[in-house]
């Protein structure tokens, strides 16, 4: 895998995030990463500020053997923590913003890096 940008812009135009398939609005500062991904693949990995403040809790249950991880990990874990003590709130804020009605094939599934 090789990172060509790895920047925290203030979108431009409205962006739709890799990992809750929410909208990034303009004015929004967000993460974005450009890779080439383990199958060759130019990748892009857009994520709000929101996404992002979790990835540490997403990450923390990831196998990082696998080849990193994108909205069907942040989902899991969002439902797996749910009723969680600690995690549930920033669960159920992820499960708020989530927004699963978007067609796949306006949103290819992007995988972040590990
Ligand atoms: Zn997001």
């Amino acid at each position: 895998m090789t990172t060509l940008e790895d920047v925290r812009p203030k979108a431009v135009k409205a962006h739709e995030c890799s990992a809750c398939w929410g909208h990034i609005a303009p004015g929004e500062t967000y993460h974005r990463v450009v890779f080439i991904s383990w199958y060759g693949d130019l990748t892009v990995w857009k994520c709000c500020k929101a996404c992002e403040d979790i990835r540490g809790l997403v990450a923390a249950t990831v196998d990082h053997d696998a080849d990193g991880f994108g909205h069907d990990e942040y989902l899991e874990w969002a439902r797996d923590h749910e009723d969680d003590a600690e995690q549930g709130e920033a669960a159920r804020a992820y499960l708020g913003r989530h927004n699963s009605f978007l067609p796949a094939v306006v949103s290819p599934v992007v995988r972040q890096q590990p």
